[in-house]
């Protein structure tokens, strides 16, 4: 299938160098990370080559406090009820933006319905979280607070290490999602203060099905998973040998590439920005300058967003995506937009470009033309 893909932010190809040196745990080099035998022995060696590359990725202290799982969510599942239920005793009170993912949002609902309290904290019209707001409602009782390092839906960076020095002064948890921003900007665990951290495979070009949780040492959390007691009892379950191992080359060859590719994508999606605003009644949404630097995300007045996807797609074979980028299929206006002060119908018309290796600078006027001609098609079939 040919045209041009820009929803990497959703899912990216895997880097065929992954592929290759991944491949062989599939097949020849199969094995049992738990096993004794020589097999088992060569599959962990593999898993912990992995472990280390993921490591060094956010340069985490050693490669012990990196904890592989299926992905962001399980990872974001296991940090916050993890922490949460570990941590029960002390208080009852957890806090997180409101743009958070609803793979942390979810669990934290959740866990409310079980007697914890939920506060949820508000970020300003560019998805900036509001750093005052945070520090007025941490407590002594708050065991966790979850701000993630950038947002996949409107791009906006969070000032990370703002926030960890205001929720450690207090002595309390930080975690962060940083899975859209990995392999994008760099992150930096012990620099940023963070104790932990969430990651995932397939946004750094390696295989889905796998991602981390960061735990910095002498942090404790609590199983969520029960059964084998792999990955020191936090990821129960035999590993997926070939996602991981994946993972681990993805975030090696993620750690050389990340800024030229960074550059790259950048000078693409300012451009591409500038031709799209150019648009009447188009607006950026997020950050203007503290974004991602693949990252576009608009929104055009009396237009749905899911009839810019499909028009797209249909007419042009360009792939982009509106609203939540994992959860697409929901008709529910976005709680993100909704959180930076949009209304219903604003939050309706949202188009969200991520770009990524297949993307190059010839793809700025067909995109831009692209976007303008669905724009006014849609606006001219509009009842609004
Ligand atoms: N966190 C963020 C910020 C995301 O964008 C996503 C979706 N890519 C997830 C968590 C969940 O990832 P997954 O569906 O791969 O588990």
């Amino acid at each position: 299938m040919c045209g041009i893909y820009l929803d990497y932010q959703s899912a990216c190809p895997v880097d065929p160098r992954v592929q290759e040196f991944a491949g062989r745990f599939l097949g020849r080099d199969f094995g049992n990370p738990s096993a004794l035998h020589s097999r088992g022995l060569a599959a962990k060696a593999a898993l912990e080559e992995a472990r280390a590359h993921v490591a060094e990725l956010i340069n985490a202290e050693g490669q012990q406090s990196v904890i592989l799982t299926t992905g962001a969510t399980q990872a974001n599942n296991l940090a916050i009820r993890g922490a949460a239920l570990r941590n029960a005793a002390k208080g009852k009170k957890l806090l997180a933006s409101k743009i958070e993912h609803i793979s942390v949002l979810n669990p934290m609902k959740d866990l409310k319905k079980g007697g914890f309290d939920l506060t949820l904290v508000p970020v300003d019209r560019t998805g900036v979280i509001d750093l005052v707001a945070l520090e007025g409602e941490l407590g002594q009782e708050t065991i966790l607070t979850s701000v993630m390092y950038a947002n996949s839906e409107i791009g906006t960076v969070q000032p990370i290490k703002e926030v960890s020095e205001i929720v450690h002064e207090k002595g309390l948890l930080l975690h962060v999602d940083a899975t859209a921003a990995a392999g994008k900007i760099p992150i930096d665990v012990q620099k940023d203060g963070i104790d932990l951290l969430t990651l995932s495979s397939n946004d750094l070009y390696g295989p889905q099905g796998a991602g981390a949780l960061y735990v910095r040492p002498g942090v404790r959390i609590q199983p969520v998973l029960f059964g084998g007691g792999q990955e020191r009892g936090l990821s129960s379950g035999t590993e997926n040998l070939y996602a991981l191992a994946g993972f681990g080359e993805a975030a090696r060859l993620a750690r050389l590439k990340r800024a030229e590719e960074g550059l790259r994508l950048q000078a693409i999606r300012d451009a591409l920005i500038q031709e799209i605003l150019k648009i009447d009644e188009s607006y950026l949404t997020g950050h203007p300058t503290k974004r991602l630097p693949h990252h576009a995300s608009f929104r055009f007045s009396r237009i749905e967003g899911e009839s810019i996807l499909l028009t797209m797609d249909a007419m042009f074979n360009i792939q982009v995506s509106t609203g939540s980028a994992c959860s697409s299929r929901t008709l529910e206006p976005s709680h993100v937009l909704l959180a930076i002060g949009l209304k219903h119908e604003e939050a309706h018309g949202s188009m969200v470009i991520t770009l990524g290796r297949e993307n190059n600078s010839d793809q700025i006027p067909v995109i831009a033309n692209a976007a303008k001609k669905t724009v006014e098609r849609l606006r001219a079939l509009s009842p609004l």
